[in-house]
């Protein structure tokens, strides 16, 4: 067994153990894999070993990697801040977008989305730290910038993303994650479908699947630490 297959079982596992011990529903947290930074081997070694999902920050990096990966079967997230002159390769390598965070992206993406894909999936992120973090919509303006996006055609609003201010308490990961689920809780009491809660990374995941994430994203603890900081665009 590759190191990168103990890891990604080691992860499933955890994952496993929270839902038990968190009276989640068995298998009802997806992973996505985070691969920004790795290199094409890494993602070939996890592709082999089952993992179908995988999320990427940098759009430039990712093109390189999505247009060598035809062998593999991977569902692409971005996950990444999302820039206006990177918005067309989103639009078209991506199944999946979890940062969006301003109106006039997600109008550039509905328009540069190609016809014959099916529509982008989008969650919102949220800036639940307050000052700490820079991306992510305010909470108080979710709802209005949730309705815009669920009103343009090739977008589908799935739900919501933190990238919560790292701490290692516990209670404090749980407190953060908690205003996220409260946030998404209150859409769907308001009649958005939403599906997803996209929150919690290596070291956090018990906390955020404790408040309810449907989706984590993790990278260090299935690749190791990333070989260099990926380039700026
Ligand atoms: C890098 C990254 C992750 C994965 O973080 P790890 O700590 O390596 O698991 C998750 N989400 C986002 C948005 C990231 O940029």
């Amino acid at each position: 067994m590759t190191r990168i297959t103990a890891q990604l079982l080691a992860v499933r596992q955890r994952i496993a153990a929270a839902e038990a011990r968190f009276a989640r529903v068995p298998g009802s947290v997806q992973l996505l894999a985070v691969s920004k930074g790795q290199p094409l081997a890494a993602i070939r070694a996890a592709c082999a070993a089952g993992q179908v999902r995988f999320g990427e920050s940098y759009a430039q990096e990712a093109l390189g990697k999505i247009t060598a990966l035809t062998d593999c079967a991977v569902e692409w997230h971005f996950i990444g801040p999302l820039q206006r002159n990177k918005t067309r390769s989103v639009a078209t390598h991506f199944a999946w977008a979890h940062s969006l965070d301003r109106l006039a992206l997600a109008e550039r993406l509905n328009a540069q989305r190609p016809a014959e894909l099916p529509a982008l999936q989008v969650c919102i992120e949220v800036n639940i730290s307050g000052e700490a973090s820079k991306s992510g919509v305010m909470p108080a303006a979710v709802p209005a910038l949730a309705t815009a996006v669920a009103a343009l055609p090739r977008l589908r609003l799935r739900g919501l993303m933190a990238l919560p201010a790292p701490v290692s308490e516990f209670t404090a990961q749980l407190a953060a994650f908690q205003r996220l689920r409260a946030l998404y809780d209150e859409l769907r009491a308001r009649g958005y479908a939403l599906d997803t809660l996209s929150m919690g990374m290596s070291d956090d995941l018990e906390a955020a699947i404790a408040a309810g994430a449907t989706l984590v994203r993790i990278g260090t603890a299935i690749f190791g630490e990333r070989p260099a900081k990926a380039m700026p665009e």
